[in-house]
């Protein structure tokens, strides 16, 4: 059985054809579901009864669950359930501009950046195109309001559980889902190639983040073992390619270390690296963990940092700071539902 959150409209038109209906159910479908947020096909009452049992043989309108929730002033923290029991999460940050959540697209992450608490926790299972969509819906109905953008850069990495991810993509940004303007929608990956290539052809409006880290490929091979994979010279080459091709600009993120990639001279060698690009940096502090050695750069060598890249005429950005005390970090909260639920499991043995 397939879940009603993980189908885009046109494959519900396909569906639709294919039980002899016509494709404009597709829409009133969609109505119901992300406007009237029904939750079974006997609600809808625009439609027979026995294409509604037709759907309903095909689809559940099955939910995951919101397991914990944290919160301070600007952000709140969900960690949800998912059917099998695996757990992910999503971060919501409240702007100036409106809400904006940052979902998790796998369970686990294989890409293994040494910083990162998600990718300590190896790969699971791809998330579904339902999931990922119910993050959203979920944290709409707790807080009664609306979403107004969408970043994929919780746990996983998104380009390498690509058809979930576009089907969700496709899913918000339609005006009778939940209607997230493709330019509201960020996609954040760490540099794989192919998949960059296949984006690109998507020809979506979505913005585009890479996860840089680092300003040269030595650096960066210890830091994100997909460097060795895709070196930094092609992930550049390929970066340019994007935004020639969507004319779209990038978003560069920079995790700032202590004593690993926050001095001046590494500061110079990132200017010199993006020269000419129309990209724009956003410099973010690191959230450290208990579990991983990493340190976060001072206040003062962020600050130097970014002046180095200003006046190297680069577009650069410090990230304002979300969640620092309520595990907001990329992975943390699902790491330690992990954690406790192995300490239980290791108790009652
Ligand atoms: S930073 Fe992103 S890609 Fe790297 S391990 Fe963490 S979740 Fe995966």
């Amino acid at each position: 059985m397939m879940n009603i959150y993980g189908i885009t409209r046109s494959d519900l038109e396909n569906f639709l054809l294919l039980i002899g209906d016509k494709k404009f159910r597709a829409t009133q479908i969609f109505e119901w579901v992300y406007e009237k947020k029904v939750s079974s096909f006997s609600e809808m009452s625009n439609i027979k009864k026995n294409i509604q049992d037709k759907l309903a043989d095909m689809f559940s309108f099955e939910k995951i669950k919101i397991k914990k929730k944290q919160e301070d002033k600007l952000t709140k923290k969900y960690l949800f359930e998912l059917e099998d029991g695996n757990y992910v999460e999503a971060v919501l940050m409240e702007h100036d501009y409106g809400l904006s959540i940052c979902v998790s697209s796998e369970v686990g992450c294989n890409m293994g950046c040494a910083f990162c608490e998600s990718g300590r926790l190896k790969k699971v299972r791809d998330l579904k195109a339902h999931e990922m969509v119910q993050q959203i819906l979920l944290v709409e109905e707790d807080i009664q309001k609306r979403i107004s953008s969408v970043v994929i850069m919780g746990i996983g990495e998104p380009l390498d559980n690509y058809d979930n991810v576009m089907s969700f993509i496709k899913i918000i940004n339609d005006a009778k889902g939940t209607a997230i303007g493709a330019r509201h929608i960020t996609l954040s990956t760490c540099g794989i190639i192919p998949k960059i290539r296949d984006l690109m052809a998507e020809e979506l409006q979505i913005n585009l983040a890479i996860s840089l880290h680092a300003p040269n490929t030595q650096l960066r091979n210890k830091l994100m073992p997909i460097n060795k994979a895709y070196p930094l010279k092609d992930l550049i080459e390929v970066i340019k390619e994007y935004i020639e091709k969507t004319n779209r600009r990038v978003t560069i993120e920079y995790i700032m270390l202590k004593d690993i990639n926050d001095n001046e001279t590494q500061a110079v060698e990132l200017a010199a690296l993006l020269k000419g690009m129309m990209v724009y940096v956003n410099l973010i502090p690191y959230n450290e963990t208990n579990h991983i050695e990493f340190k976060r750069a001072s206040k003062d060598k962020v600050m130097k940092f970014y002046d180095t890249l200003k006046k190297k005429g680069i577009n650069v950005t410090i990230r304002k700071e979300f969640g620092s005390n309520i595990d907001a970090a990329c992975g943390q909260l699902r790491s330690k539902e992990v954690w406790y639920e192995n300490i239980l499991f290791n108790w009652f043995r």
